[in-house]
């Protein structure tokens, strides 16, 4: 596909950067209060929690240490299907750490099901989550989430990390696009 404008594919913007900033804001002071005296180890999920890591990290008072993983669920399109291979593991021990996976979204909740089961059996303390974005409607399975910065209706969103086809990630909002640019 040439480059061209993304404004001319998004049909709304769902989530502000204003939005997300101050919802950020707020996620960061939570976790602060909660970790009092902790190291956390951050986690992310490559590659959409890249933007979510990098603005929430950085809102953090305390020191904190960042790792990646980057996961692939079988299935195809734009379906998970719980059955996930590592494709880049993470390069720190867990053992004795309290471990905060950053992600961008839960949708099903399959992926972060089997990411909180892999990571809680390697000798973590704790293992918490923090999502940018839910979609509570799509649950399939139960997942704790202790950080939930928006819960979002039952659609494809992309920006802030969020692709379509790995286009619209550096989209600095949540969008919806429109339908023409799926069928193309
Ligand atoms: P789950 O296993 O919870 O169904 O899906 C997790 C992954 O599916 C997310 O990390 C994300 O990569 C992708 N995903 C789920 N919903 C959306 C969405 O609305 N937009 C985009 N761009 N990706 C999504
Ligand atoms: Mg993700
Ligand atoms: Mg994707």
């Amino acid at each position: 596909m040439d480059a061209h404008d993304m404004q001319d594919d998004l049909a709304q913007v769902l989530i502000t950067e204003e939005e997300i900033s101050r919802r950020l804001d707020e996620m960061a002071a939570q976790i602060d209060a909660d970790h009092e005296g902790q190291q956390l180890l951050l986690v992310g999920v490559l590659k959409g929690a890249v933007y979510v890591m990098a603005d929430l990290s950085r809102r953090l008072r305390s020191s904190i240490q960042m790792d990646w993983m980057a996961v692939s669920s079988y299935g195809s399109g734009t379906k998970s299907s719980g059955v996930v291979r590592i494709l880049k593991d993470l390069d720190a021990d867990l053992t004795g750490r309290h471990v905060l996976i950053v992600e961008d979204i839960i949708d099903s909740g399959l992926t972060l099901s089997w990411l909180l089961g892999n990571l809680s059996s390697r000798g973590a303390a704790s293992v918490e989550i923090a999502t940018l974005l839910r979609k509570p409607e799509a649950l399939k399975v139960e997942v704790d989430v202790a950080y939930v910065g928006f819960d979002i209706p039952t659609e494809f969103v992309v920006g802030y990390g969020l692709d379509y086809a790995e286009q619209y990630r550096n989209l600095p909002f949540i969008g919806l696009l429109k339908p023409e640019v799926y069928e193309n």
